[in-house]
């Protein structure tokens, strides 16, 4: 691994040359630096190198990174990508800027009454279990539609539905992963045609990002192709 600005320029390199052999604008894809388990100062330094939206998964671990990183607060997003229980949904609506978790209508009545009146919407994105396992969280795609529907009626000015989310189980298979994707995009595709207006399609890690890009995803989360091994 290299320094995470020269790691930094390497994903930007893998976005964009999978953009342009898919025929994409590399600019539609939003890349997320996925920063759990790192400090502060790791965050900092890839703000430096340009990176200007940071992923979190834990909800004490990120606040206090958002606290420690206050001077940089007007000029990048934080999204929480790791799950969310609803005792821990009001400092979620206070210090966000999405939140990608989203997979049960309580969670999402809960930030929408929480959100500051202050502050602009919440980003929520709905995360959808395309496996099917019964262990994993995320809504089963049967249930997908009637939630988006009663999420999508939640007041706008609390709250935004931008689109889906998924972590789909690891494989090395490039076919597979284009598969698991292709999945979520097709949901996605349907939700719009139902009259949804969604533009985000966050699906893609360090080790799938190109099968994710080449299937339509708008924003990628990447961490340790970034930040480097976690421990
Ligand atoms: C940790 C994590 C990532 C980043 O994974 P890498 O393989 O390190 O890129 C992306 N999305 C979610 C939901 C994660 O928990």
């Amino acid at each position: 691994m290299g320094s995470i600005g020269s790691n930094l320029q390497e994903v930007r390199r893998r976005i964009e040359s999978t953009c342009a052999a898919s025929g994409r604008d590399a600019n539609s894809v939003t890349l997320l630096a996925v920063s759990k388990t790192f400090e502060a100062a790791a965050v900092r330094e890839a703000f430096a190198a340009g990176a200007r939206a940071f992923g979190e998964n834990y909800v004490q671990e990120a606040l206090a990174k958002v606290e420690a990183l206050a001077d940089l607060r007007a000029h990048l997003r934080w999204h929480l990508i790791g799950p969310l229980q609803s005792n821990k949904t009001r400092p979620v609506a206070e210090a966000f800027d999405w939140v990608h978790t989203v997979d049960r209508l309580k969670i999402a009545e809960r930030l929408a009454a929480q959100r500051p009146a202050g502050l602009p919407p919440l980003d929520i994105c709905l995360q959808v279990n395309v496996d099917g396992e019964a262990s994993k969280s995320g809504v089963a795609p049967a249930e997908l539609p009637a939630l988006a529907e009663a999420v999508a009626a939640l007041p706008r000015h609390r709250l935004r539905l931008r689109g889906l989310m998924s972590i789909p189980e690891p494989t090395s298979d490039a076919q597979a992963q284009r598969r698991q994707h292709r999945r979520l995009r097709e949901l996605f595709e349907a939700l719009r045609a139902g009259g949804l207006a969604l533009d985000t399609l966050s699906m893609g890690m360090s080790a799938d990002l190109e099968a994710a890009i080449a299937e339509g995803s708008t924003l990628v989360r990447v961490g340790s192709a970034i930040f480097g091994t976690r421990s």
